[in-house]
C-alpha cells in the first residue's frame, strides 16, 4: 500500500497541474505559485513569497488568511475573535 504525504492534495502550484514543485508564493487573487512559476504569474497579478507559518497553515490544511502580509501575532488575534464572535462572547 502506498501511503502519500498529507501534503499533496493540499499544497500544489497552481500555475500549472502537472508542476510537483513545492509552493513557495502566493498571488493577490489567492493562486498557490512555486517559486519557479511566480515570475510567470497572469499579467497584472501581484505575487509575494509566503512566510513560513503561512506555509505550515497551507500544510495542515488551512488557507492563507491573505494575500496582504499580517504578521503571525496579528493572524493569531484575528483567529482568536472570529472564534469569539462564533460564540456570540463579544
Ligand atoms: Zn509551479
Amino acid at each position: 500500500m502506498q501511503v502519500l504525504p498529507i501534503t499533496t492534495e493540499v499544497l500544489h502550484c497552481e500555475m500549472d497541474r502537472d508542476c510537483a514543485s513545492d509552493v513557495t508564493h502566493i498571488g493577490s487573487k489567492g493562486y498557490l505559485y512555486c517559486a519557479n512559476h511566480a515570475p510567470d504569474r497572469r499579467p497584472g497579478e501581484g505575487c509575494r513569497a509566503l512566510k513560513g507559518w503561512e506555509i505550515a497553515l497551507l500544510e495542515s490544511g488551512q488557507p492563507v488568511p491573505s494575500y496582504k502580509p499580517i504578521s503571525f501575532k496579528t493572524y493569531l488575534i484575528t483567529k482568536n475573535k472570529r472564534n469569539l464572535d462564533g460564540y456570540n462572547l463579544s
